[in-house]
């Protein structure tokens, strides 16, 4: 049976929860400024855990939400901000949480979070693959999926987490962080991204459901050229395919690593407008 800690104790680090916590002070500050919360904005923040982040965003930003899943970490969160009332605490899953629930006006939302890495995907498609998505986001991710999501073509990285975050997205590394920033040290290295939604959106919800499917087929076969993909998960015919190729100046002999984002979303586009039907081999889940 689990001891509850002695009051003032902090409990002990749970790994099911990716409970990792960051003491590097100057991390710390750093993760906070590059979101830039002021008196105007709310903020949400993910896993908010003893309150790394969660002291110095209460200093700057006008409404901080807090979603935290850990009852004890929740409990001590609650008690702590109870005399603030800009603070709330939420504890719940983040991924059962619409940002309907934390905010009136989901799109001047601010979020941040040094997050479980296990439920980085959902967490990420969780605000990117919505409307309105939110305003800014700052996550402390696994560095390896900091170096995929901001891949460039042709590097053997880059693929459907790359095209999906920077087809709808800016998005930058701030700063990596080494794994003696934290406790209990992680096995892996960690990244600080920031990801700026484009405002207004520059793909159609009906473009990116299309964008979603052709990611999925083209780097689910990622060794075959783009033509024979095409080929076999829309049933184009090889004029069809060449005649694609032709409308967007895209040579689809290449393979799909080789292609941008915003060529993904021009050939999306162009696919949506010629097939009623989206791909047999294109099933709706998270990208892994
Ligand atoms: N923000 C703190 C820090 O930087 O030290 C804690 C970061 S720790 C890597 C991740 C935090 O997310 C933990 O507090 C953990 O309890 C919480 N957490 C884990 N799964 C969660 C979920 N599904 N929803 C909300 N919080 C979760």
């Amino acid at each position: 049976m689990a001891h509850a800690p002695r009051p003032g104790q902090p409990p002990r680090a749970k790994r099911s929860l990716g409970q990792n916590f960051l003491i590097d002070p100057n991390a710390q500050l750093r993760i906070v400024e590059a979101l830039n919360a002021t008196a105007a904005d709310e903020v949400m923040e993910i896993g908010p855990g003893q309150g790394a982040l969660t002291r110095h965003l209460a200093e700057r930003a006008g409404r901080l939400v807090l979603v935290e899943l850990d009852d004890e970490l929740a409990r001590r969160l609650t008690e702590e901000f109870a005399g603030n009332p800009a603070v709330r605490v939420i504890h719940r899953d983040v991924l059962q949480v619409p940002l309907e629930e934390v905010s009136a006006d989901p799109a001047r939302l601010k979020v941040i979070g040094n997050i479980p890495y296990n439920i980085t995907t959902p967490i990420l498609f969780g605000l990117l693959e919505r409307r309105p998505r939110p305003r800014e986001i700052v996550l402390m991710v696994q560095k390896e999926v900091a170096d995929r999501i901001l891949a460039d073509p042709g590097n053997k990285t880059y693929g459907a987490l790359a095209v999906g975050v920077r087809s709808v997205a800016d998005a930058e590394r701030v700063m990596n962080v080494g794994r003696k920033s934290f406790r209990p040290v992680p096995d892996v290295e960690s990244s600080v991204i920031r990801i700026v939604p484009h405002d207004p959106p520059r793909v159609t919800p009906e473009d990116e459901r299309s964008l979603r499917h052709l990611t999925r087929a083209a780097f689910g076969q990622r060794r075959k050229q783009f033509q024979r993909i095409l080929r076999d998960a829309y049933g184009l015919s090889v004029d069809q395919v060449a005649a694609l190729g032709g409308e967007l100046g895209m040579n689809l002999q290449d393979r799909p690593e080789s292609f941008s984002p915003e060529r993904f979303v021009d050939l999306a586009r162009a696919l949506r407008a010629r097939t009623a039907k989206p791909p047999d081999s294109a099933p709706e889940e998270p990208v892994e």
